[in-house]
């Protein structure tokens, strides 16, 4: 049987044009696929200096190798592209079905590129695509899009999409998939500046493997692995709308843009607490962890709030960063978000900076339409939102991203700008939880969690050692081990979840020959060696961006400033030794001083040809 590398789609905005080509087999052994082709294609296609929001950016819209096949946690999806608001590489992932669906009608990748003249949406089918006016959905909310192209296509329809915010350039702009979104970075603000409203899939669902029995077989196993671990029922019991009862007791909640590592009264916003306003759960294509959990206010000023979420982060982005133990509020700013398609993580650390330039003078009412930001109250959070996803008054500020709004606001407010690259902080402390941190310092796309996840600092895992999280230089191994692999696990855009319940690299290689037919995959040391290049591959991008070791630092605040965390260990802490920690990390990694992966390095990982763009950086 031939092998199956998966096919591009081609959408040229600008001319009109559509094309499909297939992945070249060097490519899909090397990259494999997912975030492994997504930066293969952007590295390869986008020359530096292009502007994140110029006609020149491409935005691709990846799918797994193992897509839509009924293995567990692998149909997600992802965006890659040059953020408008690092001016780095950006990788941003989203979930429910339209992963599945794209695999469906025939491709793993979408490369748009160009700017159309006029509002459009793309539509997919099993038998091409066409560029079609979107004129009547300009201006519409994420659920009215997805709604309005669906009654439009049919129910074997599959959207993503972007809102208002994505219409109005917002810099941390999310793209929307059912309540799902790739969050991170502003690729909707990149979708937004193309005109493009969404990308719709209507499709049957049939699928080409290269080995279907085998897969099925390893299917079963799969899902035998999953059956029998603690952390998938416990995830699927709560998603992770009860990590901060575990982050508020380690101390690592950021509470007042990031002063403190823990919430007074932090039982109020307990896991359990979320629970009493839970209706439903919801989940992305095959997959029975279903761990999105729906909530509802039933009484009080949110009276009517409806959300599919909020999750960890956004439950913490609604009330840490404003130190507010109003549940009703987080469900109405989480809603306010998807239906406005911003991005929940940026959004509320913005809001949070605003509140302490707030308390400190720099911010008065007259800047703040009259607005007052009084920690413990989320009202004014709420109005916040939409002035941000409207560009109205002190939105227009914020939708800049904290960096830039600092720059914009002067009189200091850049010292409680909290962001690593312009990209803000999660719900994470870094000074607290050091490995964490360090992965944020170094991660390709900024401060992001999910790039290189700590589980040894918040959950205590052992693989591949226990991490003293208070630590430094001393983590710089487990920092990679946890960047490179993701990385690995990214290339099958494989949830990140199912690391804790499920994930085991071997089985994922063995499933990806039965899937691609490419032996090499089925050696996960070759996997992990895969995860390794995709990461340095990413590094060069943004080296040839301009940046390097001078952009790798946590905010001034962990720096400078001991974390004060009420009753939980870790009080006084801070970040002393950033720059050892670089030194080690840069060595580990085969780079130099600098941070330049060194020609060594790269040819070693199959890399050569990109020695000549950063030799000298
Ligand atoms: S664990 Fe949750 S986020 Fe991950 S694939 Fe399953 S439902 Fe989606």
């Amino acid at each position: 049987m031939a092998v199956n590398t998966g096919k591009i789609l081609r959408v040229n905005l600008t001319m009109g044009e559509v094309a499909t080509e297939s992945v070249p087999e060097q490519i899909a052994e090397d990259f494999v696929g997912g975030r492994g082709y997504g930066i293969k294609y952007l590295y390869d296609e986008l020359p530096p200096n292009v502007d994140p929001l110029g006609a020149d950016n491409k935005l691709i819209l990846l799918t797994g190798p193992l897509a839509g096949t009924s293995a567990q946690a692998v149909s997600r999806w992802m965006v890659v592209t040059k953020s408008p608001l690092t001016g780095a590489f950006a990788r941003s992932v989203g979930g429910a079905d339209f992963g599945a669906w794209l695999k469906f009608a025939g491709y793993e990748m979408v490369i748009i590129d160009g700017k159309s003249d006029r509002p459009v949406y793309i539509h997919i089918t099993g038998e091409g695509c066409q560029i079609k006016d979107a004129a009547g959905l300009w201006g519409k909310e994420t659920k009215e899009t997805q709604e309005w192209l669906k009654q439009q296509h049919g129910n074997n329809t599959r959207v993503t999409c972007i809102g208002p915010a994505g219409e109005r350039l917002v810099k941390y702009a999310a793209i929307v998939s059912d309540r799902r979104t790739a969050g991170r970075c502003g690729t909707g603000t990149v979708m937004g500046s193309k005109n493009l409203k969404a990308v719709a899939v209507t499709a049957q669902r049939i699928l080409h493997l290269h080995d279907k029995e085998a897969y099925d077989r390893l299917v079963k196993e799969q899902v035998g692995i999953i059956r029998e671990s603690k952390g998938f029922e416990n995830h699927k019991e709560w998603g992770t709308t009860n990590t901060q009862n575990v982050t508020n007791s380690i101390g690592i909640y950021p509470v007042m843009n990031f002063r403190y590592g823990q919430q007074v009264d932090y039982d109020k916003i307990s896991g359990g607490e979320y629970r009493r306003f839970r209706t439903g759960e919801f989940g992305c294509y095959s997959c029975p962890a279903r761990c999105g959990k729906a909530h509802l206010v039933q009484s009080g000023p949110f009276k009517g709030a409806y959300s599919e979420g909020p999750e960890y982060e956004s439950i913490w982005a609604f009330t840490g960063s404003i130190d507010s133990t109003s549940i009703e509020a987080t469900i109405a700013a989480d809603q306010l978000c998807d239906d406005l398609g911003l991005d929940t993580i940026s959004a509320g650390s913005c809001i949070g900076f605003a509140y302490e330039l707030y308390e400190k003078g720099i911010l008065t009412k007259a800047d703040t339409d009259g607005l007052e930001l009084n920690y413990g109250d989320p009202t004014p959070m709420v109005e916040l939102i939409k002035k941000i996803a409207m560009r109205d008054g002190i939105g227009n500020i914020l939708a800049e991203g904290s960096r830039k709004a600092a720059a914009t606001i002067g009189k200091g407010a850049e010292k409680y700008a909290i962001h690593v690259k312009g990209l803000e902080l999660p719900a994470y402390e870094p000074r607290g939880s050091k490995t964490q941190g360090y992965n944020y310092v170094t991660s390709s796309i900024g401060a992001s969690h999910c790039y290189g996840y700590s589980g040894q600092d918040v959950f205590g895992a052992i693989e591949p050692r226990p991490s003293d999280r208070f630590a430094e230089e001393e983590n710089a191994d487990l920092v990679i081990f946890n960047q490179d692999g993701t990385a690995s696990r990214e290339t099958g855009i494989v949830c990140t979840f199912s690391s804790g319940w499920g994930w085991v690299p071997a089985l994922y290689g063995r499933m990806l020959v039965a899937a691609r037919g490419i032996e090499k995959l089925g050696d996960s040391d070759y996997l992990n060696k895969v995860g390794e290049r995709i990461f340095n591959l990413e590094r060069a991008f943004n080296i040839r961006q301009g940046l390097g070791r001078k952009d790798d630092t946590l905010p001034d605040r962990m720096l400078t400033e001991p974390l004060h965390t009420r009753e939980a260990p870790g009080e006084g802490q801070i970040v002393r030794r950033q720059e050892q920690f670089l030194d080690r990390y840069y060595e580990l990694r085969g780079w130099t001083k600098e941070g330049v992966p060194t020609s060594q390095k790269l040819e070693e990982l199959g890399l050569a040809d990109v020695v000549k763009d950063i030799s000298g950086k």
